[in-house]
């Protein structure tokens, strides 16, 4: 009989309180009973509805069956089948508007909790199954990958295993992309990712990081150098401003380089060669997952007053349920419907506080969403030492400046064909640097289609 209990089982997390002084992972994953127990909620529908909701179709009743059976392994093989970073996807997959929003157990209380499944598989793998991978016999073809962001690393383990020699190149001094830089450790611990690295690296691919495309080597030198294809995986890392006075006042950061700075240089640690300016009271700018991030980090780092100031209502806020949830439940206060219009200094040209406006929303824009307008009369000032602006992130141009024939539209994202295939023969590209900033299932999707077409252009270069 399946366990038709109307909600999902709850996760134990660490407690708020406790959490938000601290970097280690908020949620603490199912045990195997209450993993079971929530597979036992799975119907295993026919039609599979939720498959349709994964962008790259986990069979998820077929995974979950495994569960039920405590095959954990056999749960394990079939994910891996189609996601090459279930531990990761497991934790940070917008699951509610993705597979889970799809599921039939959603009509009547809540989907089964199919990402903690996920994550409950993918972690039991990690901790009791050491495999040695098995090397592809080699083809002969030779790609390069720009990025090691989950679109590069996707399309590269799926060209390795195929038999391709493939190096990535990688401008950090560490491959994840925004796995490592940008979501913080207490939402993905970085031993996940670099688990997942090591991995790939075993099965031949090489990672060369420090080393900028565009500054270091052309993608035209790669082709001169022998590499027959491409992948552009570079993601959309170049933040935004506002543009409004005051941007440039010291403990003015984009939330790109707060979070860098935090989990790259490990800023929090009193040990950490470049400890991060992090005032008092600090504001983040912005309504996003990035946002969420930005604002916890700087209540773990101490500070006192954290503020989300964000100009729509918390009903319009493009962050994950579960994120806002858990900043409110830490103590980030909320200043919805409220638009920054200046950023104070003193004579130090430090931040002495932020000037902002009310809100109120008017009719849909384009996005369908209502439109902020300002309430006449309402400006106020909000004492914060800090300003963190998380508005929104372009992809970098230099790739696009340095690059023969590759054409971009005009948010300088790289324009593809479904394939992935660029303006440009053999050049490939997929992830943020296509969209624009969207999900690591999406750069992952991405990454697999493009490696899948690569491999076809291969063979018919034969
Ligand atoms: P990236 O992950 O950005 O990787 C691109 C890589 O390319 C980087 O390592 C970069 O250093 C490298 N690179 C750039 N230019 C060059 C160059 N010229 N030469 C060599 N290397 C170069 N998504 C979710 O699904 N769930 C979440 O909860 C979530 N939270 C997020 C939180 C934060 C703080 C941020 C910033 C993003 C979040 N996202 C989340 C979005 C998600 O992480 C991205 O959509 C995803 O990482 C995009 O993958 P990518 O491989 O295209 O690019
Ligand atoms: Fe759901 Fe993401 Fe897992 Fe797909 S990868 S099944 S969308 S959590
Ligand atoms: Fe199971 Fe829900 Fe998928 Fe049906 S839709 S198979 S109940 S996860």
């Amino acid at each position: 009989m399946p366990n038709m209990s109307l909600e999902k089982n709850k996760m134990p997390h660490q407690d708020p309180n406790v959490r938000n002084k601290n970097f280690q992972e908020v949620a603490l994953g199912y045990t195997l009973e209450q993993a079971k127990d929530e597979a036992e909620r799975c119907l295993q529908c026919k039609h599979k509805p939720c498959v349709g909701g994964c962008p790259v179709a986990i069979d998820i009743p077929a995974f979950i069956q495994k569960i039920k059976e405590e095959d954990l392994e056999g749960a394990y093989e079939i994910i891996n089948r189609s996601s090459s970073l279930p531990a990761v996807c497991g934790r940070v997959c917008p699951q509610e508007t993705q597979c889970e929003a799809r599921c039939v157990r959603g009509i009547k209380g809540e989907p089964v909790a199919i990402g903690r499944l996920e994550r409950f598989v993918a972690d039991w793998h990690r901790l009791n199954v050491e495999k040695e991978p098995t090397l592809a016999p080699k083809n002969g073809h030779k790609v390069a990958v720009i990025g090691a962001g989950p679109a590069g690393l996707t399309c590269a383990g799926d060209l390795a295993k195929a038999g391709c020699e493939v190096t990535v190149f990688e401008a950090l001094h560490v491959a994840g992309g925004v796995l490592v830089y940008g979501i913080p450790e207490f939402r993905l611990p970085k031993a996940i990712v670099h688990d997942e690295i090591d991995k790939l690296k075993k099965i031949g691919v090489t990672i060369e990081t420090n080393t900028v495309v565009g500054k270091a080597v052309s993608i035209d030198e790669l082709f001169e150098e022998g590499y027959e294809a491409v992948f552009v995986g570079s993601g959309a890392g170049l933040p935004r401003f506002m543009g409004i006075p005051g941007e440039n006042f010291n403990g003015v950061f984009s939330a790109n380089e707060f979070l860098t700075r935090i989990n790259l240089m490990k800023a929090y640690r009193e040990d950490a060669p470049t400890p991060v300016h992090h005032g008092k009271n600090v504001a983040v700018v912005g309504g996003g997952n990035v946002a969420m991030d930005a604002a916890r980090c700087a209540k773990r780092l101490g500070a006192e007053n954290v503020y989300i100031v964000y100009r729509r209502s918390l009903d319009e806020m493009p962050a994950r349920k579960e994120e806002v949830e858990h900043a409110m439940e830490e103590g980030i206060i909320f200043k919805v419907l409220c638009n920054p219009v200046e950023i104070m200094g003193n004579e130090n040209k430090f931040v002495s506080g932020l000037k902002c406006v009310e809100m109120e929303l008017g009719e849909p824009d384009e996005s369908g969403r209502r439109k902020p307008v300002v309430k006449e009369n309402s400006e106020f000032l909000l004492d914060v030492d800090c300003v963190i602006m998380s508005i929104g992130t372009s992809p970098n141009p230099l790739i696009k400046n340095t690059t023969k024939g590759l054409e971009t539209n005009r948010h300088g994202c790289i324009v593809t064909e479904e394939s992935g295939l660029t303006s440009r023969e053999g050049v490939y590209a997929g992830g943020d640097a296509v969209t624009g900033a969207a999900t690591v299932i999406l750069a992952m999707g991405a990454g697999k289609n493009a490696a899948h077409s690569i491999l076809e252009y291969l063979k018919n270069k034969e």
